[in-house]
């Protein structure tokens, strides 16, 4: 289809637009629209695309008030829509104000800079030219004043009103504002330093700073470990009372019925557990591998790197390594070029001739349990699970930095249940996995990966209200991980992250609780 051959995916978190549906996206719309229109071939749009799938899930959050979109104008179906609005030349990005009408050819961005900040600030701007209607889920952005403040919380039921003071230029409280746009009881605000009354009354003299206000009058600064945008919005996110919007309500009831469920296994949020690898080799081998009645071909294949790779670095008890080592054995003996699951389960189960060899029956998720029985689990385990194992490649020098990657990669797509998630994953090891090329590197390379698919599914149905996705770790795990640029954009310390993914996946710190 026109949207596979175009240079983004569903994946990239930016509507595709097509002749089918861009006048739904387009006209009358409740959110305003970015849209960049290019055409495939043209090299300036290829080497602009990363820069704008980052921005969109930069900007993920804010879509509810401002949504960005793309077309192929390349593409034959599509050409009669960029010709409509007019365009000539590829990448042109066009603004489309909420409830535009039919007629509208949008504002394009002139001479725009290829980054995301400035894109960013470039959609502000644009936002705050909205003359008639506003764009109902965007909250307002103009600077409050102290009038304003004395009879916020008469007006507005929110627990926490949260003032950013800043200089007329900078945009922190804007975006700060729209980041927090899909929580409930938080306000943010911007107040300028030139708002006098407020910021004799708060004593503030540090801009950008954050405070948090109160009824009555009372007020406490935000605690942060750098003044900036995401470590403000990371933390209101995080307040207590503070949740996504649009939750469905039945949460509680259903936990509280759910009475043939498990006790819960209290655990440690920032550790790993043996328990959960366990349970996800078991998951693995006995229950998502017998989808297969036969593995042969590209599947085999699959099956063999998979089992080597965790017979190699599965920091396994001494019973798992032993089962692990005979299953390996057995099938890397296989030629037949041909082996049935039954076969496989044979040798998985019959490891009563190999003594002191097993893998125990059945899960018990510690820190991969979720809050209801849908959540979390197994999907938890498999990240977990490679985590482990692209950090044990790299402690153990392995001699191929794609061994487990390549063998994730192959499992993800032939066996993993979740569809779609294959789908993606496979989107983004096509996109990237060639840039690996060090043992340190793959495990950097999974924890980006993996926190790309946080920032995906933060806010979806699928994410456990009790464990939000976060880009992991968060400042309390890693604060030497988090920093900022000269401009104040966020930025990973990569020097600091791989040390801290070395050492809290690694297999001295593994917790053997709740282990049979
Ligand atoms: P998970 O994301 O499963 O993470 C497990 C644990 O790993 C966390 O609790 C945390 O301790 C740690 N962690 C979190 N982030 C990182 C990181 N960046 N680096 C290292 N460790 C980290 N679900 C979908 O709905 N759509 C998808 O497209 C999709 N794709 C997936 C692709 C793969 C390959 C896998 C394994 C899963 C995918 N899932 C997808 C499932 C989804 O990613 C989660 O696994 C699931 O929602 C459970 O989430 P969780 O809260 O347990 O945390």
């Amino acid at each position: 289809s026109a949207a596979e051959a175009g240079l983004y995916t569903a994946s990239d978190q930016i509507l595709l637009l097509s002749p089918g549906n861009v006048e739904a996206a387009l006209i009358n719309s409740t959110a305003a629209m970015v849209v960049e229109f290019y055409a495939s071939w043209c090299g300036h749009c290829i080497a602009f695309s990363p820069v704008y799938k980052s921005l969109a899930r930069d900007i993920k959050e804010w879509k509810p008030a401002v949504n960005l979109a793309a077309i192929d104008c390349a593409a034959e179906d599509n050409r009669k829509v960029c010709t409509n609005y007019r365009i000539r030349g590829y990448p042109t990005i066009k603004f489309f104000h909420a409830y535009s009408k039919a007629d509208s050819a949008g504002l394009a961005f002139k001479d725009f800079s290829r980054d995301v900040r400035s894109l960013r600030h470039k959609i502000i701007d644009k936002l705050e030219s909205h003359v008639e209607a506003w764009p109902p889920a965007c909250p307002p952005l103009e600077p409050t004043s102290q009038a304003e403040i004395d009879i916020f919380f008469e007006t507005n039921n929110v627990q926490h009103l949260a003032l950013i003071f800043e200089d007329a230029k900078s945009y922190i409280g804007r975006e700060v504002t729209l980041d927090l746009l899909q929580f409930e009881n938080v306000a943010v605000r911007r107040v300028l330093n030139t708002e006098a009354g407020l910021v004799t009354k708060l004593g503030v003299t540090e801009f950008p700073s954050c405070y948090l206000y109160y009824p009555g009058g009372n007020f406490t600064r935000l605690p942060v470990n750098i003044e900036a945008r995401t470590f403000y919005s990371y933390a209101l996110q995080r307040l207590p009372g503070v949740v996504r919007s649009g939750r469905p309500p039945s949460f509680t009831t259903f936990f509280h019925i759910n009475t043939t469920e498990e006790p819960w296994r209290p655990f440690n949020k920032s550790r790993v557990y043996m328990s959960d690898l366990e349970s996800t080799l078991h998951y693995s081998l006995r229950v998502e591998l017998a989808a297969q009645p036969v593995f042969k071909g590209e599947a085999l294949r699959s099956l063999k790197k998979y089992i080597s790779v965790l017979a190699k670095y599965f920091p396994g008890r001494p019973v798992v390594m032993n089962l692990l080592k005979s299953v390996n054995s057995w099938l890397q003996n296989e030629t037949s070029g041909q082996i049935s699951y039954e076969a496989f389960k044979d040798i998985l189960e019959n490891s009563a001739q190999i003594p002191n060899a097993a893998l125990p029956e059945g899960v018990r998720w510690v820190g991969c349990q979720g809050s209801q029985p849908h959540f979390r689990r197994y999907p938890c385990g498999v990240w977990t699970l490679f985590h482990v194992l692209t950090v044990q490649a790299n402690s153990t020098g392995g001699s191929d930095p794609l061994e487990v990657l390549s063998a994730m990669r192959n499992y993800v797509q032939n066996f993993f249940g979740c569809r779609p998630c294959a789908e993606h994953f496979e989107n983004m090891a096509m996109e990237s996995l060639m840039e690996v090329n060090s043992l340190s590197s793959a495990v950097l390379w999974l924890w980006s990966r993996h926190n790309r698919v946080n920032n995906r599914l933060a806010g979806a149905l699928s994410e456990d209200p009790k464990f939000p996705k976060i880009q992991w770790p968060s400042p309390e795990m890693c604060s030497a991980c988090h920093t900022v640029k000269e401009n104040g954009e966020h930025r990973w310390n990569r020097e600091q992250v791989l040390p801290f993914l070395l050492s809290y996946f690694s297999s001295s710190s593994i917790l053997t609780d709740y282990l049979e």
